[in-house]
């Protein structure tokens, strides 16, 4: 089945609104394996909403309106629909009540424009609005489907949830069913490059890339006459991602890697601290955006100076002397202090040349060591990150070290 969206409303039109009722409406209705063809937008116009409704008419099975159901002069949705499908608009019984029950609920007497809202066109069904005072309705006639719903987002949604969605479920020969594997530590085009013959040489299951801060995304959709057999395509092509990539997927359940961390330490029990020269405490602030995280955070330092360094971690001088504060030494002395003196289960310690300025002939901008103590072991590792961008680089690093603790929580649990 193929639909076409009508959103009705001039201060649409003046952009004084956002068109948040399409993004909405699209998105559910992909859902359902239904196509959208075409977003349409008019103004509180009888000729134009008619010369919109009739066009899409022709090109899709379904349509669904939005907005101009109220009860003022300018909402003339109905009207036009009634006209098109020439079905005239009758009182509808059960709707005029509700009204009633309405205005006596808030003690108002109902005006007369208000009862226009109990009009609807003969042979639809009608949509009670729960959240609100105008009805919608759903009209079948010749093959198609027009759908009409009211404006404000809140009912609008309200009535899809409630009502709409089952009787499109209904209607709808085909399921969508969708899963986002998400992956780090590899590029979009080389993810592309390594499920290419995936990509190009299948129409059922789907696979669509997304990149997005260092990160990127596979969607992998299938649409089946039913859901079993939808969900078993997907499931097959996410065997065969894993087979292939599987070292770099963090989540197949399109979750963001703090999330996926943050719920490992909880579950495993992992008490956690930081130290963290370029990020500034970034880390900490991340993994604290977490419900829950205090069962296992112990502390975070942000040690951005040489005698904090010194003071807090037992850094010797030395080796920032002689080595300076971004180094492989200087990571694994502060992650040993930083064990000393927390004796958390996992202790991870940062430092590195955020940029733009800093940089030298031997250490470049982006350059990054992360140091780490966990499982009677220390590992430091060194990156070097290819933007001078400061915010970039230091996002970018908390990821690094989100990646380091999953890979290394995952190791312990294999062993
Ligand atoms: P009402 O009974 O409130 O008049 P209505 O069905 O006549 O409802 P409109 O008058 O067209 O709806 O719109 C009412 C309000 O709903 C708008 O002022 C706007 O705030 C919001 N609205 C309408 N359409 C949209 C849309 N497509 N996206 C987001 N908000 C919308
Ligand atoms: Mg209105």
């Amino acid at each position: 089945m193929n639909c076409s969206l009508i959103s009705v409303g001039t201060e649409l039109l003046f952009g004084q609104i956002i068109n948040t009722n399409t993004v909405y409406l699209s998105q559910k209705i992909n859902l359902l394996g239904i196509n959208v063809l075409y977003h349409n937008t008019v103004g509180d116009n009888p000729t134009r909403l008619k010369e919109t409704l009739e066009y899409v008419l022709e090109k899709s099975e379904l349509i669904i309106i939005t907005g101009g159901l109220g009860p003022t002069q300018d909402d003339l949705t109905k009207e036009i629909v009634a006209e098109v499908l020439e079905e005239p608009l009758t009182i509808h019984k059960p709707s005029y009540e509700r009204l009633e029950m309405f205005f006596k609920g808030i003690g108002k007497k109902m005006t007369d424009n208000n009862i226009k809202q109990a009009y609807l066109p003969e042979g639809s069904m009608v949509l009670q609005n729960d959240v609100g005072t105008a009805p919608g309705f759903a009209l079948s006639k010749n093959g198609k489907i027009v759908i009409c719903m009211p404006g404000p987002p809140r009912e609008m949604k309200h009535m899809y949830n409630q009502y709409v969605d089952k009787y499109l479920r209904e209607k709808s020969s085909h399921v969508i069913h969708s899963r986002m594997l998400r992956f780090f530590g590899i590029g979009e085009s080389s993810l592309e490059t390594e499920l290419l013959d995936l990509i190009s040489d299948q129409t059922d299951p789907t696979l669509a890339t997304y990149a997005k801060e260092g990160e990127v995304s596979l969607r992998i959709t299938s649409k089946r006459t039913n859901q079993e057999e939808a969900e078993k395509a997907v499931e097959e092509t996410i065997d065969k991602v894993k087979n292939r990539l599987g070292t770099h997927i963090y989540s197949d359940n399109d979750e963001e890697l703090i999330e996926v961390v943050a719920n490992k330490l909880m579950k495993h029990h992992i008490g956690i601290s930081s130290a963290e020269s370029c990020t500034g405490g970034l880390f900490a602030a991340k993994l604290t955006e977490i419900p829950g995280i205090s069962s296992v955070f112990e502390r975070g330092f942000v040690t951005y100076s040489y005698r904090a360094k010194m003071e807090e971690l037992d850094v010797k001088k030395e080796t920032l002397d002689r080595y300076g504060a971004v180094s492989e030494k200087t990571a694994i002395e502060m992650v040993k202090g930083l064990k000393n003196n927390t004796n958390s289960e996992l202790c991870l310690a940062v430092t590195g040349i955020a940029g733009p300025g800093g940089a030298t002939e031997e250490k470049p901008v982006g350059l990054v060591y992360i140091a780490m103590a966990f499982n009677d072991e220390i590992t430091c590792q060194e990156f070097r990150l290819r933007k001078t961008d400061r915010n970039w680089n230091r996002q970018y690093t908390v990821l690094l070290m989100l990646d380091m603790i999953n890979k290394a929580i995952d190791k312990k649990k294999e062993m």
